[in-house]
């Protein structure tokens, strides 16, 4: 029996766990599920050694598994999960929200969606949009805008770059500005206004992802996709007659990380390849990123946090330390068969709390 995390009340980072369903394959050849539900605790029946394991989280959230119990649909997970981090943004935090699971276990599914079943990246600009057009007034203006790009064997792919395709090829560069902390060199961003300009650039660089991800033989599940916004709210205050305005800049990113498997594969097989010493370095680096600042925020004490180890945890710096709100869902598979990889996933998630 053992138990993963500890309460999560001081938590720098609140974290979830998804199961996704059995697939209409899986049903048809009657796969059993090693997965049950109960509350904040997930179970695991190891089908080799028959032993229970239990894990604790912020959210567990189920599918429509009979076993499942706790199904939580789209709508619920957005609510519970990102809506908090919504709401800090407009308190002027930065916050991130990353999907970390191995391939087909849902990240895309929960971070962009399907078809009716949206996902929490449009769920989220919708949200953005329709608390802007409340607020927007003389007093309180607001200004906001977004990039979205990929990166792979740590380099960083414009998913918007407008640039011919050779151009568009060309791998951009992290720097690091001494105040407004690191950015991507040359990167596309554009300015929107309304969550129907959002749709226009969310869908072409989910098209753009699809291209390289065909043309690479799987990029997808070997990329992060990084979503980023950045909204500056600027607030007019009257003191003594005389008119003041102040300036809120909060950065958002959503991110859907690359399958969590060739992190393991990399580990156990000793890949020596470039590309797999590049992701084993980005998921290995975020997870030692994540459990120093959980250490730090629960131990309250200082330590050093290796942001700089991989590109991505560098660019996600000001958005997962100091000022900001960080949540986590962890996707696993239900089957016997991934058994492996979804205590992997359960570790990782784990470290977090
Ligand atoms: P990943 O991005 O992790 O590779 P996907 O999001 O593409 O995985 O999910 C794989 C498949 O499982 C897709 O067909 C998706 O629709 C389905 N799926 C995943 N999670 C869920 C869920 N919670 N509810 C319904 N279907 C899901």
């Amino acid at each position: 029996f053992s138990k993963g995390g500890s309460s999560g009340e001081n938590s720098a980072i609140s974290v979830a766990v998804r199961v996704r369903p059995l697939t209409q394959r899986e049903q048809q050849v009657g796969t059993k599920c090693v997965v049950s539900l109960s509350g904040k605790e997930i179970l695991i029946h190891h089908p080799h050694t028959n032993r229970q394991l239990t894990f604790s989280y912020d959210y567990c959230f189920g599918s429509q598994n009979p076993e499942d119990k706790g199904y939580a649909s789209q709508e619920v997970v957005y609510c519970l999960l990102a809506q908090p981090l919504l709401d800090k943004v407009f308190e002027g935090y930065n916050t991130c929200l990353f999907a970390y699971g191995q391939t087909g276990s849902g990240k895309s599914y929960t971070m962009t969606g399907y078809a009716d079943e949206v996902g929490i990246i449009p769920r989220f600009c919708k949200e953005i949009f329709w608390k802007v057009n409340l607020t927007q007034q003389e007093e309180e203006k607001h200004h906001i805008e977004l990039s979205y790009f990929e990166v792979y064997n740590e380099r960083i792919h414009d998913l918007l770059s407008s640039k011919d395709a050779n151009a568009k090829k060309k791998a951009l560069k992290v720097r690091e500005h001494p105040i407004l902390g690191p950015y991507v060199t040359g990167l596309s961003t554009y300015v929107v206004g309304s969550f129907a300009d959002v749709q226009t650039w969310l869908e072409l660089g989910n098209k753009q992802r699809a291209t390289a991800a065909t043309s690479m033989n799987e990029r997808s599940s070997r990329s992060h996709s990084v979503f980023k916004l950045v909204v500056a709210q600027t607030k007019r205050e009257h003191l003594e007659g005389e008119a003041h305005d102040h300036m809120l800049v909060s950065h958002v990113n959503l991110v859907d990380l690359s399958g969590s498997e060739r992190c393991n594969l990399a580990q156990t097989s000793g890949l020596r390849t470039q590309e797999g010493a590049s992701i084993n370095k980005s998921l290995l680096t975020l997870g030692k990123v994540i459990s120093a600042l959980s250490e730090m925020s629960q131990f309250k004490r200082k330590c050093f946090i290796p942001y700089r180890d991989s590109v991505l945890t560098w660019l996600l710096k000001e958005s997962l330390g100091g000022n900001s709100k960080t949540a986590m869902i962890a996707t696993i598979s239900p089957t016997a068969a991934h058994v492996e990889e979804t205590l992997s996933t359960l570790r990782y998630a784990s470290q977090a709390r």
